[in-house]
């Protein structure tokens, strides 16, 4: 150590089974350990390890290096060890800061599991898991701590990931983390810059796919079935504007710029989301504060330029508010059109999510970029049953459900999400939902178009209606329209699928009426029956 020019021990609490206890025997040794390590200009910090034979809670190694009484030994703090055994972090504020050594980060999904083998594989970045992070570093900002914020993460996927990813994922842990310390602790001693606030959802402004001319149509067949209507064309772009309700679809056949090279790397794909913010050019600040990539591209005479960033995935995220010239982009940019084959509207109102298909291992990087830039919050992952395996899911929401995007890591290339990542070059948007007020009148409207739903198979109505006790002519109507149903303790959902397109891409139609979530138990029956329409050597057999 000393060769090395550090200064700083760290001793963990005793594990083995040899161990005495006693909390005045341990001051006594770590008093002579600071006798020793002052002669020799060190410092001795103490840690208690959650499954310490004796010591496993920060208030008792505190207790020791209380008693200990010596310049030279202090305490050292590792959230997950005090968070894992869901210890008071209110107790952390009375200590001196001056006794504060080193504090380590860490958070961690919520897994009933033994505590050594949950920390040794399942840490993951502040923001990534469900342990209350903040509130620990909060607690130990408020003691005036000025030292540093260690990331002590043992993770199998990240010893296995990119070690650049890890890396740009650990910095936005810590600045995320130290700007919601930073909003709530006017005492914490950071060395952050500021940054805006995260921006504000208030809804999905558009939704751009590149394409050539020949995917394009196909889109463009498949949006007029569901009664989008072609609205507007760019004033010098090969950009088109379909719209339903507040619902804008942009197709960009641009062989240039980055709908080009989009097109030309993954194919026809839904590369880039518009965010209606309070603010872009702050959200845009706020995301290159936390290290991601500002998208510019030089505008065309006349044209403003939309403030955006690279997203998780390599997709653009477009941010666009209500000052000049951005609210008026549509009406400046755009020429309106009359689309002689549109065909009636069919209700549709708005985008209810975005699901966005990523690797496994990308599913914390990808959580942790929004939860970090907007005001969503994320649930717990939880398993979406495909018939050739798991695929991993997680969402990020805002509260008022302005924003829900849906993420998938898929883990293996047999399931669907998984075939979408591979035939696409990597992660993109896998699915739009939209919301309808009323299924059963979209359903009819879209059969009129010549809209052929993703057809369900009869053995799932039988499911539904012994499960959920449908009466027999609701689950009929549901069955004739091909419509999933699902039901939570706040309401019931409605949901209608088309066919995939290309390697995986397809449309839902939802209906929610008070309930919350996504339909997951339904997906291996609509991922089975999707796979029938996937070309025959597009999909391994599972
Ligand atoms: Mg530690
Ligand atoms: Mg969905």
């Amino acid at each position: 150590m000393q060769e090395l020019g550090t200064d700083l021990v760290l001793i963990c609490s005793n594990v083995s089974p040899v161990a005495l206890g006693g909390i005045d025997r341990a001051a006594a040794d770590f008093r002579e350990l600071g006798e020793r390590a002052a002669r020799r200009g060190i410092r001795v910090g103490y840690e208690a390890l959650a499954w310490g034979r004796y010591v496993n809670d920060h208030r008792d190694a505190w207790e020791v290096v209380r008693r200990a009484d010596h310049p030279n030994v202090g305490l050292i703090l590792d959230s997950f060890h005090t968070l894992a055994r869901k210890i008071d972090v209110g107790s952390i504020r009375a200590i001196p800061r001056d006794k504060i050594f080193f504090v380590q980060l860490a958070d961690a999904p919520l897994i009933d599991m033994e505590l050594l083998y949950w920390s040794r594989h399942y840490r993951n970045m502040p923001g990534e898991g469900d342990l209350a992070v903040t509130d620990f570093t909060r607690a130990v900002a408020a003691t005036g701590y000025d030292g540093y914020f260690s990331l002590e993460i043992f993770n199998d996927q990240f010893r296995a990931g990119s070690p650049r990813q890890i890396a740009q994922d650990g910095h936005r842990a810590l600045v995320y983390l130290g700007d919601q310390v930073r909003r709530r602790e006017p005492d914490a001693r950071l060395d952050l810059a500021d940054m805006p606030d995260r921006a504000v959802a208030e809804g999905v402004a558009f939704i751009e796919f590149a394409a050539d001319d020949e995917s394009a149509a196909a889109i463009v067949t498949l949006l007029r079935a569901m009664g989008f209507r072609r609205v507007a064309r760019h004033r010098s772009k090969s950009v088109d504007l379909y719209q339903q309700g507040d619902i804008r679809i942009v197709i960009n056949t641009e062989s240039a710029g980055l709908a080009g090279a989009t097109f030309n790397i993954h194919g026809a794909t839904a590369y880039a989301v518009g965010l209606k913010v309070g603010n872009a050019q702050d959200a845009v600040a706020r995301a290159t504060g936390l290290g991601a990539e500002a998208f510019v591209q030089s505008p065309g005479r006349g044209e403003a330029a939309m403030p955006a960033v690279f997203g998780p995935g390599g997709g653009v995220l477009y941010f666009l508010d209500e000052s000049a010239p951005l609210a008026g982009i549509w009406q400046d940019e755009f020429i309106p059109v009359d689309d002689a084959e549109a065909n009636v509207p069919a209700g549709l109102t708005r985008i209810d999510h975005i699901a966005q298909t990523v690797e496994y291992n990308e599913l914390p990087t990808a959580v942790l970029f929004y939860t970090a830039l907007i005001a969503v919050e994320k649930t717990p992952v939880f398993d979406v049953i495909d018939p050739a395996g798991l695929v991993r899911s997680q969402v990020v929401a805002s509260g008022d459900g302005a924003l829900r995007i849906t993420l998938n890591g898929a883990e293996n290339r047999r399931t669907l999400a998984g075939h979408f990542i591979a035939e696409n070059f990597g992660a993109a948007i896998q699915h739009l939902a939209f919301e309808t007020p009323d299924i059963f009148r979209t359903a009819a409207a879209l059969v009129r178009n010549g809209f052929a739903p993703l057809r369900i198979s009869h053995n799932y109505y039988d499911d539904i209606e012994a499960r959920f006790g449908l009466d027999g002519d609701f689950a009929d109507r549901l069955r004739e329209a091909n419509l999933l149903y699902d039901r939570d303790e706040f309401g019931e959902y409605f949901q209608l699928y088309s066919p995939v397109y290309g390697e995986g891409f397809f449309f839902e139609i939802v209906e929610r009426r008070g309930y919350r979530g996504y339909g997951a138990p339904n997906a291996i029956f609509r991922i089975a029956a999707q796979k029938r329409h996937l070309r025959p050597e597009g999909m391994p057999r599972a």
